[in-house]
């Protein structure tokens, strides 16, 4: 009944994936062997290929688990990392690099390492087996080799050759067995020798007679006995050709064992010695299940335990709340697209037409200030001589002609600004904002992987849609760059919204002017230093030295600060100004357009909004809340694999916890039943072995 071992090693499998703890360990075989040995020739004779790590300085640093499993329907013969999840490897030199190269990241100071490389062989050839091959024991450290390194290998397979384990002793023929440090571990650990099979490697190189007096051993008798070997291949021409790792080198190993022992009369059927791999494999394969079966009341004993915590665990801190990452995963997408939802139904053309307007009005204010309230802000050094006085600047003059010039000069700079693109990154980033603080209250936000798949959902709809949209949208307000027509009403609401823009203004540079006050150190010194600036820029002193120096008692940073001042006071004048211009009986009426620049520009800045805001809310906001949910199921839903939906429900660690308890218990409750399976089985091969 071979099932037990394989239907163990699959529940090995299981459990490791939870991580096994260490009141549930499944029995394994446990090389051990001192270095040269033959240990790695014996596991390779029967996997059939070269794939253990070789070199003369001490290359495995870490245990390696190696499953065996058999694959009786398949001639594939391929190894796999579980941990390193690469895939199937078929060319076996190259789990052999990869052994190597893991075993040498363990660093040389560090000597060995407990963390072990899980590697499973998956072959129509080998039987299934659990084994452990652990560092070969060293005499004296080599020069370039810790001092510690002969203990620290011991105590590594002292802890391993532990029950239940079945330790398989290797020695060599042409070494004394009472030298042999396997077998010596070994009695120290197993002294009535249960649960020990001894192999003697070499056996061709002694003569046959001394070679069947070891297997016959009398002074460390093991229940399971002893099994002599030749494992190393015959060096023949054709012999190179299965090192190069290609094909199966059992075959080869068993002809000349066959031909080895055959003619020598001492190992004959009549010696009852056993001798060859074959025989070696036969040997583990009935130790192993027979250990397995031993262990199953145990073992279930240990999972039944470790059952109950899961259970106990998930009732107390879970409230035996079901999750799983799938389903974490569905119901945080449709929160979130729930709450999506909710602002779309909130965020529509009103909204829109209010950020449009107000990037609008900025643009207006900066034309206004650039062609009528502009004066230059004079630097210190040189002073500008003739300098207009402030309150000579924005009185409008509308009969000159240059003051005709600049209001069509103005609005064509506004309706040629590339309203399109203006308007659609404005919206476009307002959207992309939201989204983002959607993110930051959806549970998404503890999960980097999620918030980034939705930010780049959404920035890759709006860019896409942007680009079209904007051009779409300078043809519709094409018109406007060349005649504006107000209605009376346009002109009465530009008067009165300008207005309001223009007090807004005035605050802002108010709020500004009394911060930079008391960055300089109150009202008084804010005076002095204007009052020091005014003067200088009515006269025609050239002041020496304002640089780092500073001039008239005052740092440089003091007269930069003022210079600011300057500009803020000389701006909350003109605005003054021309808020009462607007208010003026003049502004009432749009015949007097060339008195009131600011109406007129805010009356078109207003008709343009009006164009942007419909186009936007039909193309970009109606096209973007119709395909960012779907966009978010294509990458949170569709295109994600199993094992991402892992990672990502696992990126926040109170999910993680929740999960890993819920999978354990699922887990442990899946392998009970197996083993409660495999225990009638067993129950029942024994009963008919009884009648039989
Ligand atoms: P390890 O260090 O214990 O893993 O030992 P290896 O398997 O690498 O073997 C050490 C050396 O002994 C190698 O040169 C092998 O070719 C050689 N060797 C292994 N088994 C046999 C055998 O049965 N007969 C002979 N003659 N040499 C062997």
């Amino acid at each position: 009944m071979m099932l037990l071992t394989r239907k163990m090693i699959e529940i090995r499998g299981l459990l490791q994936t939870v991580g096994q703890s260490d009141t549930l360990t499944l029995p394994s075989i446990v090389v051990i062997g001192s270095q040269s040995s033959g240990k790695s020739s014996v596991l390779e004779s029967i996997v059939g290929h070269e794939f253990l790590p070789k070199g003369s300085n001490m290359v495995t640093r870490r245990p390696i688990e190696l499953t065996l499993v058999n694959t009786p329907d398949s001639r594939a013969e391929y190894g796999e990392f579980p941990s390193l999840g690469i895939g199937k490897i078929t060319d076996f030199s190259h789990i052999q690099k990869t052994l190597t190269d893991l075993n040498l990241a363990v660093p040389a100071e560090q000597c060995v390492s407990d963390e072990p490389i899980q590697l499973r062989i998956y072959s129509p050839n080998v039987p299934d087996l659990s084994l452990i091959d652990l560092p070969g024991y060293i005499q004296v450290s080599g020069r370039d080799q810790p001092p510690e390194l002969k203990e620290k290998i011991a105590e590594l397979c002292e802890r391993y050759i532990k029950a239940p384990n079945v330790i398989l002793a290797i020695s060599a023929a042409d070494v004394d067995l009472a030298n042999s440090t396997a077998l010596r571990a070994s009695r120290k650990i197993d002294p009535r020798g249960e649960r020990t099979i001894g192999v003697i490697t070499k056996m061709d190189l002694v003569d046959p007679e001394r070679g069947a007096s070891m297997l016959g051993d009398r002074k460390y008798a093991l229940r399971l006995g002893y099994v002599g070997v030749v494992s190393r291949l015959p060096q023949s021409p054709t012999s190179s050709l299965f090192h190069r790792g290609s094909g199966n080198i059992s075959t080869a190993i068993q002809k000349n064992e066959q031909s080895f022992f055959s003619s020598h009369s001492e190992f004959g059927a009549d010696s009852q010695l056993d001798v060859g791999t074959k025989t070696l494999r036969k040997k583990l394969m009935r130790v192993m299940e027979q250990t397995m079966a031993a262990s199953l009341k145990s073992t279930s004993e240990a999972i039944q335990q470790e059952l109950a915590e899961a259970t106990y665990e998930f009732k107390v801190q879970y409230n035996e709340m079901p999750l799983s990452a799938e389903t974490y995963l569905a119901e945080s997408l449709d929160a979130f697209k729930h709450s999506f939802r909710r602002f779309a139904e909130d965020f529509g053309r009103p909204q829109v037409r209010a950020l449009i307007k107000h990037e609008l009005d900025q643009q207006v204010l900066n034309l206004l200030a650039q062609r009528y309230w502009n004066k230059p802000l004079e630097d210190l050094s040189p002073p500008i001589p003739e300098a207009d006085s402030l309150k000579d600047l924005p009185k409008a003059d509308p009969e000159n002609a240059l003051w005709r010039l600049k209001l069509d000069a103005s609005t064509g700079s506004l309706t040629k600004l590339g309203i399109g693109r203006l308007a659609t990154t404005v919206v476009a980033n307002a959207l992309q904002m939201h989204v983002e603080q959607l993110i930051t209250s959806s549970s998404f936000s503890a999960h980097p992987f999620a918030r980034k798949a939705i930010t780049n959902a959404s920035a890759s709809i709006l860019s896409d849609l942007s680009y079209d949209i904007s051009d779409e949208l300078e043809i519709c307000i094409k018109p406007y760059k060349y005649r504006i027509d107000l209605e009376d009403a346009e002109w009465k609401r530009g008067r009165d919204t300008v207005s309001d823009v223009l007090k807004e203004e005035l605050e802002v540079c108010r709020a500004a002017m009394k911060n930079v006050e008391t960055e300089m150190g109150g009202k008084r010194k804010l005076r002095d230093v204007l009052t020091f600036i005014d003067r200088v820029r009515s006269s025609q002193i050239v002041l020496e030295g304002t640089g780092a120096g500073g001039a008239g008692g005052f740092s440089a940073s003091l007269l930069r600060k003022g210079q600011e001042a300057v500009f803020l006071r000389d701006r909350a004048d003109v605005l003054q100004m021309r808020l009462l211009a607007v208010k003026s009986k003049q502004c009432a009426s749009k015949k007097n357009k060339y008195h009131c620049p600011e109406v007129f520009l805010d009356a078109v800045a207003d008709k343009l909004t009006t164009t942007a805001d419909l186009f936007l809310d039909a193309e970009l906001l109606s096209k973007f809340y119709y395909n960012f949910p779907r966009e978010l199921d294509n990458r949170l839903g569709r295109d994600l694999s199993k094992s991402e939906i892992e990672r990502f429900a696992s990126e926040d660690p109170k999910v993680k916890r929740h999960l890993d308890v819920v999978r354990r218990k699922d887990l442990l409750e899946h392998v009970l039943k197996e083993m409660q399976a495999l225990r009638q089985l067993e129950a029942r091969e024994k009963r008919s072995l009884r009648t039989d």
